[in-house]
């Protein structure tokens, strides 16, 4: 018989929602029209698609033509920083994002300096919390964009978003969050926190897999990346995956209704999860210890290496992740950990476990129990763990 399998990488992905998938179905096969197309079928998509664009809109407290579908929240980031960096002359733009953005901003900045332009990566505290002074700093010396990830995806840190937004634009500097992680977890709003850019995908939270979009306040601002048809406001060419919008606005739509109680619910969880793990010797948090994300619990474990806890934990049946998703493959310190100043040897050392609404207490009772077994036979193994004869030759 298989054994309980027990997914704690909510983070990384979600499975979607049977009601979801239920919303979804009629758009493949049936109506299956081009939202560009002037026949009937065209009209039936064109009409599921702009009652989409309306629903998502509705819960970011925007208006329906300011979001703009992509094919991934990886997209709208690239466009975000490539489409501003398009519209400004290369000698007056500034892009400054945060040290422990996602992938997707990062290498986009990444890319853009190897072009030439100035970017600028802004330090964040041991939390995680961005160094408001460094923004500051970033803002006088004329940035042009800002971007910052509103929820970590791997530490989970929650930013101060409405102290960032306000000094962007005491400064007249346009601002983008990335709220993937966050979106349908936490409340935040366009119109609350003046945003000019925000990016969400489906996939996140309980939706498909390949549709994300981005959040934009005034289309002048930023230039295509995608040519063609025209589609999306002449801001993202390609006929529009409609069955995916569709479940995306589904998603979003359960995700709202269930956010308040469920996020309260994942905090009782995820607090007694911390509690326990903190109680195996030699174990830290990861992030801020307040100021994170309802189902998000990041580890480092003096003496092991993430992986080896993530293939250990995996042969008990816990589903976990060394970090994000895209970076722990490369066998590299992740930057996000670096960024708090860990040493390389602590950011190698950690765990991720990111919650969802399949999680029960049982769930974290059975982690609970199981880690300090792993750990311990880990270090047993480990040649990372400093003797007394040993501590010196290692430096
Ligand atoms: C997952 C994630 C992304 C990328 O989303 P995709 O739709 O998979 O490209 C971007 N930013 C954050 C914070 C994420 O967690």
């Amino acid at each position: 018989m298989t054994k309980r399998k027990i997914f704690v990488d909510y983070a990384s992905t979600t499975p979607v929602d049977p009601q979801v998938i239920k919303a979804m179905k009629p758009y493949f096969a049936k109506l299956y029209g081009n939202a560009s197309s002037l026949n009937d079928y065209g009209v039936a998509a064109k009409r599921a698609l702009e009652k989409a664009r309306e629903g998502i809109a509705k819960f970011m407290k925007a208006e329906a033509n300011e979001l703009v579908f992509t094919g991934s929240a990886t997209e709208a980031n690239n466009l975000v920083l490539k489409g501003h960096a398009l519209k400004e002359r290369k000698a007056k733009c500034h892009i400054a994002i945060s040290a422990i953005e996602h992938s997707s901003i990062l290498e986009s900045a990444k890319w853009l300096e190897d072009q030439g332009y100035k970017i600028t990566y802004l330090p964040v505290d041991e939390y995680g919390l961005l160094r408001l002074n460094a923004l500051e700093e970033a803002l006088k010396e004329n940035a042009t964009l800002v971007s910052v990830v509103h929820g970590n995806n791997e530490i989970g840190t929650i930013q101060q978003i409405e102290k960032i937004a306000g000094l962007c634009h005491e400064y007249d500097t346009l601002f983008h969050t990335d709220a993937v992680q966050s979106f349908g977890k936490i409340p935040i709003s366009v119109e609350k926190v003046s945003i000019d850019f925000m990016t969400i995908n489906a996939h996140k939270l309980y939706g498909p897999k390949g549709i994300g979009a981005l959040y934009i306040d005034n289309p002048d601002s930023i230039k295509p990346l995608i040519h063609g048809g025209g589609h999306e406001f002449g801001l993202r060419s390609g006929t529009e995956n409609v069955p995916g919008i569709v479940g995306f606005a589904k998603a979003v739509e359960l995700r709202m209704e269930e956010m308040l109680p469920e996020a309260k619910r994942l905090v009782q969880l995820r607090d007694k999860l911390i509690k326990g793990i903190l109680e195996i010797k030699d174990v830290h948090l990861n992030g801020h210890p307040t100021r994170r994300l309802p189902n998000n619990a990041n580890f480092r474990f003096s003496y092991i290496e993430g992986e080896a806890i993530v293939l250990a934990l995996d042969e008990e049946g816990i589903c976990a992740s060394s970090g994000s998703a895209c970076s722990s493959t490369a066998g590299e310190a992740s930057h996000v950990l670096l960024a708090l100043k860990l040493r390389p040897e602590e950011a190698r050392g950690s765990l991720r476990l990111s919650l969802g609404k399949y999680n029960t207490e049982r769930d974290v009772n059975y982690i609970i129990q199981v880690m300090p077994r792993v750990v311990k036979r880990l270090r047993a193994m480990s040649i990372l763990k400093p003797s007394r004869t040993k501590a010196n030759c290692i430096s």
